[in-house]
Protein backbone atom coordinates (compact mmCIF):
# COMPACT_ATOMS: atom_id res chain seq x y z
CA UNK A 1 0.00 0.00 0.00
CA UNK A 2 1.27 3.49 -0.43
CA UNK A 3 0.19 7.06 0.01
CA UNK A 4 -2.36 7.05 -3.30
CA UNK A 5 -4.20 4.03 -2.38
CA UNK A 6 -4.92 5.35 1.29
CA UNK A 7 -8.82 5.11 0.67
CA UNK A 8 -10.13 7.75 3.67
CA UNK A 9 -10.13 11.20 2.39
CA UNK A 10 -10.75 12.35 6.06
CA UNK A 11 -10.04 11.08 9.69
CA UNK A 12 -13.14 10.52 11.50
CA UNK A 13 -12.72 7.78 13.47
CA UNK A 14 -11.72 3.93 13.43
CA UNK A 15 -15.46 3.31 12.84
CA UNK A 16 -15.32 2.16 8.67
CA UNK A 17 -11.28 1.84 8.30
CA UNK A 18 -10.75 -1.43 6.70
CA UNK A 19 -8.08 -3.68 9.08
CA UNK A 20 -5.83 -3.29 6.18
CA UNK A 21 -5.80 0.59 7.03
CA UNK A 22 -5.31 0.67 10.40
CA UNK A 23 -2.60 -1.44 10.02
CA UNK A 24 -1.62 1.07 7.43
CA UNK A 25 -1.76 3.93 9.79
CA UNK A 26 0.17 2.19 12.52
CA UNK A 27 2.94 1.03 9.89
CA UNK A 28 3.21 4.37 9.19
CA UNK A 29 3.13 6.12 12.18
CA UNK A 30 6.16 3.72 13.58
CA UNK A 31 7.87 4.98 10.94
CA UNK A 32 7.29 8.78 12.36
CA UNK A 33 8.95 7.31 15.67
CA UNK A 34 12.16 7.36 14.76
CA UNK A 35 11.56 11.22 13.23
CA UNK A 36 11.19 12.48 16.81
CA UNK A 37 14.21 10.67 18.23
CA UNK A 38 16.28 12.96 16.02
CA UNK A 39 18.38 16.20 16.53
CA UNK A 40 16.77 17.43 14.45
CA UNK A 41 12.71 16.42 14.53
CA UNK A 42 12.05 18.04 10.51
CA UNK A 43 10.89 16.31 7.64
CA UNK A 44 10.51 18.25 4.44
CA UNK A 45 7.30 16.19 3.83
CA UNK A 46 4.41 18.88 3.76
CA UNK A 47 5.97 21.63 3.05
CA UNK A 48 4.11 24.05 1.55
CA UNK A 49 0.98 22.80 2.91
CA UNK A 50 -1.56 24.65 5.48
CA UNK A 51 -2.85 23.05 8.70
CA UNK A 52 -5.42 24.76 10.66
CA UNK A 53 -5.80 23.31 14.28
CA UNK A 54 -9.42 23.99 15.44
CA UNK A 55 -9.95 23.23 18.91
CA UNK A 56 -13.30 24.26 20.30
CA UNK A 57 -12.92 21.72 23.81
CA UNK A 58 -9.90 21.81 26.21
CA UNK A 59 -6.70 19.63 25.14
CA UNK A 60 -3.50 19.81 25.84
CA UNK A 61 -2.09 16.29 24.92
CA UNK A 62 -4.07 16.25 21.64
CA UNK A 63 -3.54 20.37 20.47
CA UNK A 64 -0.11 20.20 20.92
CA UNK A 65 0.85 17.05 19.81
CA UNK A 66 -1.27 17.80 16.28
CA UNK A 67 0.98 20.95 16.28
CA UNK A 68 4.11 19.68 16.80
CA UNK A 69 3.82 16.97 13.96
CA UNK A 70 2.38 19.61 11.27
CA UNK A 71 5.85 21.73 12.41
CA UNK A 72 7.81 18.31 12.26
CA UNK A 73 6.39 17.93 8.94
CA UNK A 74 7.47 21.23 7.99
CA UNK A 75 3.80 22.21 7.00
CA UNK A 76 2.39 25.83 8.15
CA UNK A 77 0.27 25.39 11.10
CA UNK A 78 -2.18 27.41 12.82
CA UNK A 79 -3.83 26.77 15.93
CA UNK A 80 -7.42 28.15 16.82
CA UNK A 81 -8.92 27.53 20.52
CA UNK A 82 -12.80 28.09 21.46
CA UNK A 83 -12.21 31.57 23.69
CA UNK A 84 -10.60 33.42 20.83
CA UNK A 85 -12.45 32.54 17.93
CA UNK A 86 -15.54 33.88 16.35
CA UNK A 87 -17.73 31.23 17.87
CA UNK A 88 -17.23 32.77 20.92
CA UNK A 89 -19.39 35.74 18.92
CA UNK A 90 -21.99 33.65 18.17
CA UNK A 91 -20.49 32.42 14.80
CA UNK A 92 -21.81 28.71 14.23
CA UNK A 93 -18.98 25.61 13.24
CA UNK A 94 -20.15 25.57 9.78
CA UNK A 95 -19.59 29.55 9.07
CA UNK A 96 -16.20 29.13 11.21
CA UNK A 97 -15.20 26.41 9.01
CA UNK A 98 -16.29 27.69 5.53
CA UNK A 99 -14.50 30.67 6.44
CA UNK A 100 -10.68 28.88 7.34
CA UNK A 101 -11.61 26.99 4.07
CA UNK A 102 -11.50 30.09 2.26
CA UNK A 103 -8.01 30.66 3.30
CA UNK A 104 -7.39 27.28 1.71
CA UNK A 105 -5.66 24.90 4.07
CA UNK A 106 -5.18 21.82 3.43
CA UNK A 107 -5.93 19.96 6.64
CA UNK A 108 -8.40 20.78 9.36
CA UNK A 109 -7.91 19.50 12.33
CA UNK A 110 -11.46 19.60 14.83
CA UNK A 111 -12.12 19.09 18.19
CA UNK A 112 -15.95 19.61 19.40
CA UNK A 113 -18.03 18.99 22.01
CA UNK A 114 -20.66 17.63 19.80
CA UNK A 115 -20.43 14.08 17.91
CA UNK A 116 -20.72 14.30 14.52
CA UNK A 117 -19.03 17.31 14.11
CA UNK A 118 -16.25 16.59 12.70
CA UNK A 119 -17.92 14.16 10.23
CA UNK A 120 -20.64 17.40 9.52
CA UNK A 121 -18.07 19.48 8.64
CA UNK A 122 -16.42 16.58 6.40
CA UNK A 123 -19.22 16.41 4.37
CA UNK A 124 -19.73 20.52 4.20
CA UNK A 125 -15.72 21.23 3.49
CA UNK A 126 -15.09 20.74 -0.04
CA UNK A 127 -11.53 21.32 -0.47
CA UNK A 128 -10.14 20.05 2.86
CA UNK A 129 -9.61 16.75 4.19
CA UNK A 130 -11.09 16.87 8.08
CA UNK A 131 -9.21 15.05 11.04
CA UNK A 132 -11.17 14.31 14.06
CA UNK A 133 -9.41 15.06 17.08
CA UNK A 134 -12.13 14.06 19.11
CA UNK A 135 -16.08 14.93 19.16
CA UNK A 136 -18.56 14.85 22.04
CA UNK A 137 -18.49 11.25 22.92
CA UNK A 138 -18.27 9.85 19.25
CA UNK A 139 -14.78 9.30 18.69
CA UNK A 140 -10.73 9.76 19.27
CA UNK A 141 -9.33 8.05 16.54
CA UNK A 142 -5.89 9.41 16.88
CA UNK A 143 -5.86 8.76 20.92
CA UNK A 144 -6.93 4.88 19.59
CA UNK A 145 -3.61 4.85 16.83
CA UNK A 146 -1.51 5.84 19.91
CA UNK A 147 -3.15 3.23 22.08
CA UNK A 148 -2.42 1.05 19.85
CA UNK A 149 0.98 1.59 18.49
CA UNK A 150 1.96 1.97 21.92
CA UNK A 151 0.92 -1.38 22.45
CA UNK A 152 3.00 -2.82 19.54
CA UNK A 153 5.67 -1.45 20.82
CA UNK A 154 5.84 -2.79 24.31
CA UNK A 155 4.67 -6.27 23.06
CA UNK A 156 7.32 -5.68 19.85
CA UNK A 157 4.23 -7.05 17.49
CA UNK A 158 4.21 -5.70 14.01
CA UNK A 159 0.48 -4.36 13.54
CA UNK A 160 -0.78 -7.42 11.88
CA UNK A 161 0.51 -9.36 14.96
CA UNK A 162 -1.10 -7.15 17.84
CA UNK A 163 -4.23 -9.96 18.34
CA UNK A 164 -5.41 -12.23 20.88
CA UNK A 165 -4.83 -9.91 23.27
CA UNK A 166 -7.61 -9.49 26.67
CA UNK A 167 -8.09 -5.57 26.50
CA UNK A 168 -9.85 -4.29 29.85
CA UNK A 169 -11.43 -0.67 29.40
CA UNK A 170 -12.66 0.66 32.96
CA UNK A 171 -14.62 3.47 33.75
CA UNK A 172 -16.58 6.07 32.05
CA UNK A 173 -17.21 4.15 28.66
CA UNK A 174 -20.58 5.63 28.69
CA UNK A 175 -19.28 9.42 27.79
CA UNK A 176 -16.05 8.05 26.11
CA UNK A 177 -15.00 8.74 22.57
CA UNK A 178 -11.57 6.95 23.28
CA UNK A 179 -13.75 3.58 24.56
CA UNK A 180 -15.44 3.79 21.29
CA UNK A 181 -12.54 4.03 19.04
CA UNK A 182 -10.42 2.01 20.76
CA UNK A 183 -13.48 -0.87 20.85
CA UNK A 184 -13.38 -0.47 16.97
CA UNK A 185 -9.55 -0.86 16.52
CA UNK A 186 -9.21 -3.85 18.91
CA UNK A 187 -12.17 -4.94 16.51
CA UNK A 188 -10.62 -4.60 13.68
CA UNK A 189 -7.00 -6.15 15.01
CA UNK A 190 -8.23 -9.13 16.79
CA UNK A 191 -8.66 -8.53 20.01
CA UNK A 192 -10.90 -9.01 23.21
CA UNK A 193 -12.20 -6.24 24.84
CA UNK A 194 -14.13 -6.27 28.05
CA UNK A 195 -15.73 -3.38 29.31
CA UNK A 196 -15.53 -2.39 33.03
CA UNK A 197 -17.56 -0.11 35.21
CA UNK A 198 -21.12 0.90 37.05
CA UNK A 199 -24.14 0.04 34.85
CA UNK A 200 -25.18 3.62 34.36
CA UNK A 201 -21.56 4.25 32.75
CA UNK A 202 -21.35 0.72 30.86
CA UNK A 203 -24.43 0.64 28.89
CA UNK A 204 -25.30 -2.98 28.56
CA UNK A 205 -26.12 -2.19 24.47
CA UNK A 206 -22.26 -1.90 24.14
CA UNK A 207 -22.52 -5.66 24.22
CA UNK A 208 -25.30 -6.10 21.23
CA UNK A 209 -24.29 -6.83 17.78
CA UNK A 210 -25.90 -3.83 16.07
CA UNK A 211 -23.47 -1.46 18.29
CA UNK A 212 -19.77 -3.43 17.90
CA UNK A 213 -20.63 -6.46 16.37
CA UNK A 214 -21.31 -7.95 19.48
CA UNK A 215 -18.06 -8.92 20.21
CA UNK A 216 -17.39 -6.88 23.52
CA UNK A 217 -17.90 -8.68 27.13
CA UNK A 218 -19.43 -6.53 30.41
CA UNK A 219 -18.19 -6.49 33.39
CA UNK A 220 -19.51 -4.64 36.44
CA UNK A 221 -16.85 -5.98 38.90
CA UNK A 222 -13.14 -4.63 38.92
CA UNK A 223 -11.82 -7.73 39.77
CA UNK A 224 -13.50 -9.67 37.68
CA UNK A 225 -12.94 -7.79 34.81
CA UNK A 226 -9.42 -7.35 34.98
CA UNK A 227 -9.02 -11.22 35.62
CA UNK A 228 -6.38 -12.46 32.56
CA UNK A 229 -6.46 -8.90 31.04
CA UNK A 230 -2.96 -8.15 28.90
CA UNK A 231 -3.85 -4.78 29.13
CA UNK A 232 -5.97 -1.91 31.21
CA UNK A 233 -7.00 0.67 29.58
CA UNK A 234 -8.37 3.28 32.65
CA UNK A 235 -10.53 6.22 31.45
CA UNK A 236 -11.22 9.30 33.09
CA UNK A 237 -14.86 10.08 34.33
CA UNK A 238 -15.63 12.65 32.02
CA UNK A 239 -17.32 15.17 34.91
CA UNK A 240 -18.13 18.14 32.55
CA UNK A 241 -20.31 15.24 30.70
CA UNK A 242 -22.37 14.12 33.61
CA UNK A 243 -25.64 15.73 33.41
CA UNK A 244 -27.27 12.95 35.23
CA UNK A 245 -25.94 11.27 38.04
CA UNK A 246 -24.41 8.55 36.85
CA UNK A 247 -22.58 7.80 39.93
CA UNK A 248 -23.78 8.03 43.77
CA UNK A 249 -20.68 10.32 44.59
CA UNK A 250 -16.87 10.02 43.77
CA UNK A 251 -16.03 8.38 46.91
CA UNK A 252 -18.14 5.21 46.29
CA UNK A 253 -16.81 5.01 42.38
CA UNK A 254 -13.14 5.27 43.60
CA UNK A 255 -13.79 2.39 46.66
CA UNK A 256 -15.03 0.29 44.03
CA UNK A 257 -13.45 0.94 40.84
CA UNK A 258 -10.28 2.74 41.23
CA UNK A 259 -7.64 0.68 39.24
CA UNK A 260 -4.54 0.21 41.80
CA UNK A 261 -1.29 -2.44 41.56
CA UNK A 262 -3.57 -4.80 44.24
CA UNK A 263 -6.34 -4.80 41.72
CA UNK A 264 -3.71 -5.53 38.70
CA UNK A 265 -2.81 -8.79 40.94
CA UNK A 266 -5.28 -10.74 39.06
CA UNK A 267 -4.22 -9.64 35.42
CA UNK A 268 -2.17 -11.60 33.13
CA UNK A 269 1.89 -11.64 34.16
CA UNK A 270 3.00 -8.81 32.26
CA UNK A 271 -0.20 -6.66 32.21
CA UNK A 272 0.21 -2.80 31.18
CA UNK A 273 -1.73 0.11 31.74
CA UNK A 274 -2.79 3.14 29.97
CA UNK A 275 -4.55 5.97 30.39
CA UNK A 276 -5.58 8.47 27.55
CA UNK A 277 -5.11 11.83 30.35
CA UNK A 278 -5.94 13.86 31.82
CA UNK A 279 -6.04 11.84 34.86
CA UNK A 280 -7.87 12.15 38.26
CA UNK A 281 -5.10 10.49 40.25
CA UNK A 282 -6.76 8.63 43.16
CA UNK A 283 -10.25 8.38 41.88
CA UNK A 284 -10.23 6.51 38.61
CA UNK A 285 -6.45 5.37 39.44
CA UNK A 286 -3.91 5.50 42.12
CA UNK A 287 -1.04 7.59 41.70
CA UNK A 288 1.37 4.72 42.17
CA UNK A 289 -0.10 2.62 39.39
CA UNK A 290 -0.01 5.92 37.44
CA UNK A 291 3.55 6.38 38.14
CA UNK A 292 4.72 2.77 38.28
CA UNK A 293 6.38 0.42 36.08
CA UNK A 294 3.26 -1.41 34.55
CA UNK A 295 2.30 2.25 33.04
CA UNK A 296 2.59 3.06 29.75
CA UNK A 297 0.86 6.63 29.93
CA UNK A 298 4.43 8.54 28.89
CA UNK A 299 4.97 5.98 25.83
CA UNK A 300 1.16 7.03 24.68
CA UNK A 301 2.05 10.60 24.74
CA UNK A 302 5.22 10.18 22.94
CA UNK A 303 3.34 8.42 20.13
CA UNK A 304 1.10 10.73 20.08
CA UNK A 305 3.54 13.16 18.14
CA UNK A 306 3.86 9.89 15.47
CA UNK A 307 0.34 9.08 14.72
CA UNK A 308 -0.55 12.64 14.18
CA UNK A 309 2.58 13.08 11.56
CA UNK A 310 1.45 9.65 10.05
CA UNK A 311 -2.25 10.71 9.93
CA UNK A 312 -1.47 14.65 8.73
CA UNK A 313 1.42 12.98 6.23
CA UNK A 314 -1.07 10.89 4.30
CA UNK A 315 -3.71 12.83 4.06
CA UNK A 316 -1.52 15.98 3.23
CA UNK A 317 0.52 14.13 0.43
CA UNK A 318 -2.40 12.27 -1.36
CA UNK A 319 -1.81 12.57 -5.15
CA UNK A 320 1.87 13.77 -4.28
CA UNK A 321 4.94 11.70 -5.45
CA UNK A 322 8.02 12.83 -2.79
CA UNK A 323 8.31 10.81 0.05
CA UNK A 324 10.10 11.35 3.69
N1 LIG B 1 -8.12 13.35 26.40
C1 LIG B 1 -9.14 12.38 26.09
C2 LIG B 1 -10.26 13.00 25.27
O1 LIG B 1 -10.16 14.13 24.87
C3 LIG B 1 -9.65 11.68 27.31
C4 LIG B 1 -10.32 12.53 28.33
O2 LIG B 1 -10.48 13.74 28.16
O3 LIG B 1 -10.70 11.94 29.33
O4 LIG B 1 -11.23 12.33 25.04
Amino acid sequence: MNVDSVRFQHLLGIEGLSREDLIFLLENSQQFVEVSQRDLKKVPALRGKTIINLFLEPSTRTRASFEIAGKRLSADTINISGSGTSVSKGETLLDTARTLQAMNPDILVVRHRSSGAAHFLSQELTRTAVVNAGDGMHEHPTQALLDCLTLCQHFELAPSELKGKNITIVGDIRHSRVARSNIWAHQLLGNKVTLVGPATLVPHEFADEEAFGGGVRICHTLREGVEGADVVMVLRIQLERQSDNFIPTLEEYTRQYCVTPQVLEGAAPGCVVLHPGPANRGIEISSTLYEGTQSLVEKQVTNGVAVRMATLFLLGSRGRKENV
